[in-house]
């Protein structure tokens, strides 16, 4: 049964009109849904399809759509790109879903004081190609910025391409504008300049993956653009020499703006669709972006240079580094070998970055997956695991069964001190391992912030079926120790082209 009676949907029609408010069933099946494609099956444990989809322009009217779902308890699910694979924008009970993308508007660049007010919706890619017009750039952002909105990215904790130089998403917000679930509107510093002192609402709403509120309005830190990014890449036959250069680097005072890394497999599926020469030596490629003043970066890429060689590694041509840097952003283009693609995320301390990399290379031959490690370096301290692996939906137990290494890659990372990336629903049932007793305190501030429970319920603090009632975690793991050995019996994934 719907959650939206036909007074309610028209009381909303009139707050937005008529042509941003969406019911029929094509349009809620689109919705029903973020980055990753689920089974039909798991309509029988959630209430994927939303009962409205909103778009709104304007905060005044998320406000006043948030004043009704509160007094009427309907669920209401923010949503950006939908990039984000860990079911965040996916309603779990029905209810609304409320579309950010058509708020995409940068409000003001503010040279003077370096900041920019955009709104939530405008990806990070539309927004540092306006930045960049005017001379400036933006610190850092995900390598979806095609797709991932700022609000998105923000609300997921992301970190990404310049974190290592300009830190993660947090490090970029001077101030937010949100909208509480209760529809009231605040600001979260209303100033140009940080904000020191006091409680941190910044921090309160990073990372909260659309659970106590939602973002209408963002303060951004912008920079001057560089006079130079010199990308430089090195080979390896061995990815242990490539860790060691990596854990050797992050202990210089070099600050580059971007450190990752993609090991064999993503160049033999890049071969394998037309785009890359055989590279039979291969074990791995690192990837060092410099940016600043030439002559500084001159004697950085000469250090680098010293500590690569050192280890191994063999410097790749300026037009081949080029290159490289310009694929940032399209780390799944292999998926064409697939035909598809499941990405998973997780963070380690640098320290278990070779062990994490012989770790997740076991797991891949014994799930027998085509997969592919690739990954960041995010800041000194840590180092962010992105291994995809190859699929093919129209093979249904096959395609089940793999779903389970997105899972077993998250307990790998916990074995080896590290988390997975986010919450979301799929894997709020680690919150427990992950914060210990402070758990308890995210739970009572959800309470405090959404008192009617309708801010994306069901996620993040607590991961809900349809009915209430808790995805079981023994169940959980059950199953995906189950899929995975299902996975292991089954011969090996052979690719379109294999
Ligand atoms: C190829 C590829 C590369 C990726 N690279 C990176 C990377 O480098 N770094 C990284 O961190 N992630 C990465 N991701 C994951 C994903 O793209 C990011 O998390 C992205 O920032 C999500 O943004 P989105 O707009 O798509 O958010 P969505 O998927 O729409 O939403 C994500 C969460 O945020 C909430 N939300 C969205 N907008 C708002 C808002 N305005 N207010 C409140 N809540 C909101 C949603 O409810 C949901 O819980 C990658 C994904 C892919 C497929």
């Amino acid at each position: 049964m719907s959650k939206v009676s036909d007074e309610l949907y028209e009381e909303i029609t009139t707050i937005t009109g008529k042509d941003r408010v969406r019911n029929d069933s094509f349009e809620r099946r689109m919705y029903s849904h973020d980055l990753a494609s689920l089974p039909k099956l798991m309509e029988l444990g959630f209430k994927m399809m939303p009962d409205l989809v909103v778009k709104p322009k304007y905060d005044e009217e998320i406000s006043e759509v948030m004043k009704i779902a509160a007094s009427e308890g309907i669920p209401v699910v923010p949503r950006g790109g939908a990039s984000w694979g860990l079911g965040g924008a996916m309603p779990v009970e029905g209810g609304i879903v409320l579309d950010l993308t058509r708020m995409n508007k940068i409000l003001e660049i503010d040279e003077e004081n370096l900041t920019a007010s955009v709104e939530p919706g405008i990806t990070w890619k539309m927004l540092q190609e306006n930045l960049l017009r005017r001379g400036y750039i933006i610190g850092s952002y995900p390598s979806s910025a095609y797709a991932a909105t700022v609000g998105g990215w923000i609300n997921t904790g992301g970190v990404g391409v310049g974190s290592y130089k300009y830190g993660s998403a947090i490090n970029q917000i001077i101030s937010m504008e949100v909208v509480l679930p209760t529809g009231r509107i605040i600001s979260t510093n209303g100033k140009k300049s940080s904000n020191f002192g006091g409680i941190d609402l910044n921090r309160l709403f990073f990372g909260a993956e659309g659970t106590l509120g939602i973002i209408t309005k963002v303060g951004v830190r912008i920079y001057p653009a560089p006079q130079e990014l010199r990308p430089v890449s090195y080979a390896f036959s061995d990815l242990n020499d490539l860790s060691k250069t990596v854990r050797v680097l992050t202990k210089t005072d070099i600050v580059p703006l971007h450190i990752s890394f993609l090991d064999r497999n993503h160049f033999k599926f890049l071969r394998e669709i037309g785009m890359a020469e055989d590279m039979q030596q291969l074990g791995g490629m690192l990837n060092i972006a410099l940016e600043g003043d030439s002559e500084v970066i001159d004697l950085e890429d000469e250090i680098i240079e010293n500590i690569a060689i050192k280890c191994k590694g063999e410097k790749q041509s300026q037009e081949f580094s080029e290159h490289e840097w310009k694929e940032r952003f399209y780390e799944l283009r292999t998926k064409r070998a697939g035909p598809s693609a499941v990405l998973g995320e997780v963070f380690v301390p640098v320290s278990s970055m070779g062990n994490m990399i012989s770790a997740t290379n076991k797991l891949i031959a014994k799930m027998k997956l085509r997969a592919a490690i690739t990954g960041m370096v995010s800041d000194r301290n840590t180092v962010v695991f992105m291994p995809y692996y190859l699929s093919d939906e129209r093979k249904l137990i096959r395609n089940i069964a793999s779903l389970s290494f997105v899972k077993k890659l998250g307990d790998l990372a916990f074995e080896h001190g590290g988390r997975p990336a986010g919450l979301g629903l799929f894997f709020s049932g680690n919150i427990k391992r992950m914060y210990g007793h402070g758990y308890g305190v995210m739970r009572d501030l959800k309470d405090v912030l959404d008192p009617y429970d309708v801010m994306n319920p069901g996620k993040t603090t607590e991961g809900l079926t349809r009915f209430g009632i808790p995805i079981p975690s023994f169940a959980l793991n059950l199953g995906m120790n189950v899929m995975s050995w299902v996975k292991h019996l089954m011969t090996k994934d052979k690719g379109v082209s294999a």
